[in-house]
């Protein structure tokens, strides 16, 4: 059984690199980010107010949150509901801070998530992945691009549906608050920063592979 975790800002390839690293590899995939989104929807819907940091905590103990570990099959499920596009939605995107940046809710997913990653061989992504939930993961890698270069990908991705004040408030407002309780821009010992600025998909991933053969896991 083997961790790569995989850490870093929005845009920088995390999700597209690790779900392409976990097939390669014939392993599980973990998305911690679609976790936290999905509590982000179980408080739209229940009507929590943004800053009900009890209500919040409450909603993370009891939600029932049914998350694919296949990279071919990414579906996640709120009790019966299927909200796999639901957690993409702008309005999401822009409530998600307000569970990030709770401690005590953080806990709850990070228990939650230490759990998935003990039932297997994973790709694991996230912003505390390499810090917080697997630090003695095999393989530990924070991606970084230039935030140009991430406001690009990450607009061409929503293929026009924001405005470019709204795709800079995705991002970099976005990063900055969930900095305010995890490092995920500066290396923390023994993590391999990979600037994917000036790479392809496909460079990276094989820059990831070499490290997981270097770490002893069989490609
Ligand atoms: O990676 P993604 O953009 O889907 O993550 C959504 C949000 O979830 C982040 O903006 C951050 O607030 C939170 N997150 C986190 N820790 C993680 C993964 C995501 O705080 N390990």
């Amino acid at each position: 059984m083997f961790t790569i975790a995989i850490d870093g800002p929005s845009g920088s390839g995390k999700t597209t690199c690790s779900i392409l690293t976990a097939q390669r590899l014939g392993c599980s995939y973990l998305d911690t980010g679609a976790m936290y989104r999905a509590v982000a929807v179980g408080c739209l819907e229940a009507g929590i107010d943004h800053d009900d940091q009890a209500g919040i905590v409450e909603l993370c103990r009891d939600i029932d949150i049914d998350i694919s570990t296949n990279p071919n099959e990414r579906y996640i499920r709120l009790g019966d509901q299927d909200i796999t596009q639901a957690i993409r939605t702008p309005a999401v995107s822009a409530w998600v801070s307000a569970v990030s940046t709770i401690a005590e809710a953080r806990a709850i997913l990070v228990d939650r998530q230490r759990a998935i990653l003990a039932s297997g061989s994973f790709v694991a992504e996230g912003r505390d992945i390499t810090t917080v939930v697997a630090p003695d993961a095999e393989v530990r890698v924070l991606l970084i691009a230039d935030p140009d270069v991430r406001m690009a990908r990450r607009g061409a991705e929503l293929s026009g549906q924001l405005t470019a004040a709204a795709l800079r408030d995705q991002i970099l407002r976005r990063d900055r608050d969930d900095s305010t309780l995890v490092n995920f821009t500066v290396a923390a010992n023994g993590v391999v920063t990979i600037d994917s600025t000036l790479l392809t998909v496909e460079e990276v991933v094989d820059q990831i592979i070499i490290l997981a053969q270097r770490a002893g896991i069989e490609v």
